[in-house]
């Protein structure tokens, strides 16, 4: 079987995370780069049926290589975060829980309630708002990538990045998860948040483990 160009991965991640609710309509984007290729979905599309045709291949400074369709309006969110950051692979949604905890007034950063979120480096950055589309919001959020696998975006959205499409795919729902259990526990009362020990000894803990990867019963 052939391997599936990068257009192709990129809709069927595009199809995965509508499938999933985090991309609604037509909002919302996805890419992936290939050495010095980005493939990202293009403006427009209704990603829940995105074909590799909608998908436009640019290079990093957005020239483009091959696609008929008019790239994506934060395209320049996607190559200033592979610009500044090792991102193979980068999503953004408007999805509905992490889209209103971005919206919490005051909030600048979603804080660490539970182990999982570590994974993402700690509290989620909400890098602040900026008209959608524009340069000054390509560099606030990618800002918030640097030290960070994801980022809320105040009153808009939220980004996550990865090693690859699956890995940006899985950091991108495990955000959504997070932000839902922020706002089911504030429903409840007041979220307490791990303390610094309690972070550190799960952070010990995972690699202790190898947490998160398969493996084989020892006989
Ligand atoms: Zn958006």
């Amino acid at each position: 079987m052939s391997q599936k160009s990068l257009r192709e991965q990129v809709a069927e991640a595009a199809r995965r995370l509508a499938a999933e609710g985090l991309l609604i309509g037509t909002s919302g984007n996805v890419s992936a780069r290939s050495g010095d290729r980005v493939a990202v979905t293009g403006s427009g599309v209704v990603l829940a049926d995105c074909s590799d045709d909608e998908v436009t291949e640019v290079t990093l400074t957005g020239d483009v290589l091959s696609g008929d369709v008019t790239p994506s309006s934060e395209l320049g969110l996607h190559l200033k975060v592979y610009d500044r950051t090792d991102a193979q692979a980068v999503v953004h949604t408007h999805a509905p829980f992490s889209s209103a905890v971005a919206c919490v007034d005051g909030l600048t950063s979603l804080p660490v309630l539970h182990y999982q979120q570590l994974g993402l480096g700690g509290a989620i950055p909400i890098a602040p708002y900026a008209t959608f589309g524009s340069p000054e919001l390509a560099d606030a959020v990618a800002s918030a990538l640097v030290g960070s696998q994801a980022a809320l975006m105040a009153n808009h959205g939220s980004v996550a990045r990865g090693s690859g499409l699956a890995h940006a795919v899985d950091n991108a729902l495990l955000l959504e998860w997070l932000a839902t259990l922020y706002h089911r526990t504030s429903s409840m009362g007041r979220p307490r948040v791990l303390t610094a020990d309690e972070q550190e000894a799960a952070i010990t803990q995972a690699i202790r483990l190898d947490y998160g990867s398969p493996k084989e019963n020892r006989t």
